[in-house]
């Protein structure tokens, strides 16, 4: 019998192709089957017999963080969901303008989308190390801000519009250690605007 929230790594929105050249085949091979999946395999091991294997993911991470004795768990849960969300945040034949309820948006709170890609991209590139460059609602305002490793706005009471995963198995067999050119294209080309206009709803 499968338990009530035995975890699933979900289906790709796009085929494992469809980023390229931008992101390979083989990195999503790695990235999605590899990675994704010792994550969502990994939660489901740690949270085993505990009270966690009743909750939500989001809850999960919510109750996991910042408990010392429960970060396996708070890192594997965080992980599963960032990845999932990272999927969402792209698309072949992304970029270009947001949509005019998010291009309004993004007027207000960075003076207009060229501001706000400048602003995401000097994140994604300026994270020390692992970790993820995100697009947040906090309050009534928009803001990017940068998390280390697994950690994700989830836990601050902010809501995540798109991310961009920055860790070094993201972009190194297509990209080596040029990050900032891995940043540049998955703005111009795969941000899936109408994913972080759906989530402001
Ligand atoms: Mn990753």
């Amino acid at each position: 019998m499968t338990e009530k929230n035995t975890h699933l790594l979900p289906q790709l929105p796009w085929p494992e192709n469809s980023l390229e050249p931008v992101i390979s085949a083989k990195t999503i091979s790695f990235h999605y089957g590899r990675h994704h999946q010792a994550y969502v395999d990994n939660l489901n091991k740690f949270i085993k017999g505990t009270d966690y294997a009743k909750m939500s993911l989001e809850e999960i991470i919510i109750k996991s963080a910042g408990e010392p004795d429960h970060a396996a768990i708070f890192n594997n849960a965080a992980q599963v969901w960032n990845h999932t969300f990272y999927w969402n945040s792209l698309k072949p034949a992304g970029g270009g303008e947001p949509p005019a309820e998010l291009a309004q948006k993004i007027n207000e709170s960075f003076g207009s989308t060229e501001a706000f890609r400048k602003e995401l991209a000097t994140a994604a590139t300026g994270q020390f190390g692992s970790g993820w460059a995100w697009l947040i609602l906090d309050g009534e305002r928009l803001r990017v801000v940068k998390t280390g490793n697994a950690d994700t706005p989830l836990i601050r009471g902010t809501k995540p519009l798109l991310t961009i995963d920055v860790w070094e198995h993201a972009y190194y067999l297509d990209h080596q250690n040029r990050r900032p050119e891995y940043v540049s294209a998955v703005i111009d080309k795969l941000l899936n605007w109408e994913f972080a206009a759906k989530n402001l709803r």
